[in-house]
């Protein structure tokens, strides 16, 4: 049932979309909103990408979409090319345009993200109102009834047929053509996120630096969504064009790049329903505003929906009751409007007002998300579980490196303004391994890792894995040469589930494009059901299978911190690191993952362990180094190095005899 769903309110969707036109009496005002509808639905099932998936903040979408609409509309004015053109154009014009908006959005976040993309968005509109020759400046465009259908005999057929005018049957044609362009949409977008490169545009939000260190370029897959993002921008502009048949740079604002975030924000994010409900809202509202008899029956029935809403609540929980109070009072607030209002504009702002209050404080995961905490069948589909694939598909068949060391660490330097956190440290990591990096804190441990796995780059020096110089490359390139990592403060994707974390992980071993995952390829499907066999192998080494369908934020942290070692796995590295991995664990877990480890370098996997557990280092590793003030101060086996003065000293601050009291 729940796995049905989708598909049957998509195909009610579609019969409802459809039926519409004849339902509504061909009434042309109608049609035209729910074409509207459909074409803003395009753009913010796009925005949502840059917005929900990989947690930027875009501005730019109202600028994104001015392109493609004149797009669409300077190559009819030069050209005489009708819609189909125009919609190509459209596309592809933005998708570039997609590209340069990702530029900024790769060097900065949050609020800075937000001012620069509006920056580029005033930009449009300030060049499309200047550039009189390419776009008629501010006098703007003037398009023809669109014309999708060319062939006559089909005209006048159905025209015959339906008993239409000309003019009727040919808004007919443009109604059907945003309303077919809109549930492709749909398809599209929906198969994207919810292939790998969903996982990745997801893993980029939730931790950038593991997302890199997992060999998925942030940089990449930015690129990626923003092009995607903009090219369905592009789209609904072109479609916008030819459904107003007029374009004027003053269209494309401030204002407009707001309402499209609101309408993702209100209608909740991450969902193929959200985009929808928010073009309802934003297409609706101001038309519904501007009738005081709707204005009537809307709060009235927002009202009687809001205390239908707190008898089902009372009636399942006190304690949600108690939670849900406030928005209905809020809502109970639009009671007052079906009385006695005459001129339901005064009260248009405050209406907008209070829904936004409405939706900050109350539905942080807009009305999707609500519908999906009432209704838990309408919740995503995670990748919860698959059947795991043979253990020995888990590691590669590698026989140990025929060179006397893996990785080749020579006089690294890493400066940070005076601080030397790594004064010219040498290493030399024999294959198969486990060697051991300890010191106090602050001594440079994590600063190494950094700089092994090009987080870092380093001040001065070199490393060489199987004689392979890999400083200056990036994180994602180092990890695609097979050094995969943990994080000393975990870095998992957060609101994915263990096995998708683990996918993203396996991200190296998809060979299939965006243009696979659009169309449900064979060569996909194959490559997604071995990956999650893989993964769910994994988990199970790692003795997480049960939790494979558990959001990774919602693990216990002991687990957490497992499922990042399964996670580094996944990348099937010959040199693994690992930060601290037993920090914060109770002595079962720190058992069992002495265990793991043990078994991890029985699969000729070499190790790096960075730990504060003496009896662990001591019990598993091989070679320890000692790092003080950022340099190696002792090296050798772990017994030898356990009774160096110099080691006793910098980890007890005190002296050789003192310790030995
Ligand atoms: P630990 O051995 O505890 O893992 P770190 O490698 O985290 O130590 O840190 C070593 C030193 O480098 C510390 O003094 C820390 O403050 C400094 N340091 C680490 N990263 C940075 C950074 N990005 N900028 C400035 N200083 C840093
Ligand atoms: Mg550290």
């Amino acid at each position: 049932m729940a796995r049905a769903l989708p598909f049957i309110g998509a195909g009610l969707l579609a019969i409802g979309l459809f039926a519409f036109p004849f339902l509504a009496g061909q009434n042309s005002y109608y049609i035209h909103l729910v074409q509207m509808m459909a074409i803003y639905a395009i753009l913010i099932l796009g925005l949502d990408i840059v917005v929900g998936y990989t947690g930027q903040v875009s501005l730019g979408h109202a600028g994104l979409f001015g392109i493609g609409a004149y797009g669409a509309a300077v190559i009819f004015h030069h050209y005489g090319l009708g819609v189909w053109p125009g919609l190509l154009v459209g596309v592809i014009v933005t998708g570039i345009f997609g590209a340069v908006l990702a530029v900024p959005a790769l060097r900065v976040i949050g609020p800075y993200l937000a001012m620069v993309t509006l920056a580029f968005g005033t930009i449009i509109q300030i060049v499309i109102n200047e550039w009189t020759g390419l776009t008629n400046g501010p006098l703007g465009v003037t398009l023809p009834p669109p014309r999708v259908v060319d062939f006559a005999d089909w005209r006048s057929f159905w025209q015959g047929t339906l008993g239409l005018k000309a003019a009727e049957f040919q808004r007919l044609e443009f109604y059907y053509l945003c309303v077919l362009l809109m549930l492709v949409a749909i398809l599209v977008v929906n198969r994207v996120v919810r292939s790998q490169y969903g996982r990745a545009f997801e893993a980029l939000r939730d931790s950038p630096i593991a997302c890199d260190c997992m060999g998925v370029s942030v940089y990449r897959y930015k690129v990626y969504a923003f092009v995607v993002s903009a090219a369905l921008a592009g789209l609904a502009g072109a479609l916008f064009s030819w459904s107003e048949r007029y374009v004027s740079p003053n269209t494309y604002n401030f204002e407009l790049s707001i309402l499209f975030l609101l309408a993702v924000i209100l209608g909740g994010r991450k969902s193929r329903a959200g985009p929808l409900i928010g073009a309802f809202i934003i297409v609706y509202l101001p038309n519904v505003l501007s009738d005081i008899e709707l204005v009537r029956i809307m709060a009235g029935m927002i009202a009687a929906a809001a205390l239908v809403a707190l008898a089902i609540i009372a009636l399942r929980s006190r304690e949600k009751l108690v939670r849900a109070l406030p928005p209905v009072i809020l809502c109970l607030a639009f009671l007052p409007l079906t009385l006695n209002v005459n001129n339901v504009t005064d009260y248009r702002l405050t209406i907008f007002g209070l829904m936004i209050l409405f939706v900050v404080f109350y539905l942080p995961d807009g009305v999707m998300g609500f519908l999906r905490e009432v209704f838990p069948v309408l919740k995503p589909r995670h990748v919860t579980a698959a059947q795991p694939a043979a253990a020995s598909a888990i590691f590669a068949d590698r026989g140990l490196a025929d060179a006397k060391t893996l990785l080749r660490v020579e006089s690294v330097v890493m400066q940070f303004g005076g601080l030397k956190a790594l004064d010219s440290v040498k290493l030399a990591i024999a294959p198969g391994t486990i060697h051991g990096l300890i010191g106090p804190n602050g001594s440079g441990k994590s600063t190494m890792m950094n700089v092994l796995t090009g987080v870092y780059r380093p001040t001065a020096g070199a490393v060489y894995l199987s004689q392979h110089r890999i400083d200056g490359l990036t994180p994602s390139e180092i990890a695609g040469k097979g050094i995969a990592r943990t994080f000393q403060n975990v870095q998992l994707f957060g609101e994915m589930t263990a096995i998708e974390n683990v996918l993203v992980g396996l991200h190296h071993t998809f060979r299939s494009t965006l243009m696979d995952a659009v169309l449900r390829t064979p060569r996909r499907a194959r490559e997604e059901a071995e990956a999650r066999a893989r993964a769910m192998a994994i988990l199970d080494f790692m003795g997480l299978g049960q939790f494979a369908g558990t959001e990774a934020r919602n693990l216990p942290y002991g687990k957490q911190r497992m499922l990042e070692i399964a996670r580094a796995l996944a990348l099937d590295p010959s040199l693994l690191l690992l930060d601290e991995p037993a920090a914060g664990l109770s002595a079962p877990d720190i058992a069992e993952l002495v265990e793991i480890i043990r078994k991890i370098r029985g699969h000729g996997i070499t190790l790096i362990l960075i730990e504060h557990h003496m009896d662990v280092v001591m019990g598993l590793c091989d070679t320890v180094s000692v790092l003080d003030f950022g340099q190696k101060i002792a090296e050798g086996p772990p017994a030898k190095v356990q009774n160096d003065p110099r080691v006793i000293e910098a980890y007890l601050g005190g002296t050789v005899a003192e310790a030995a009291e």
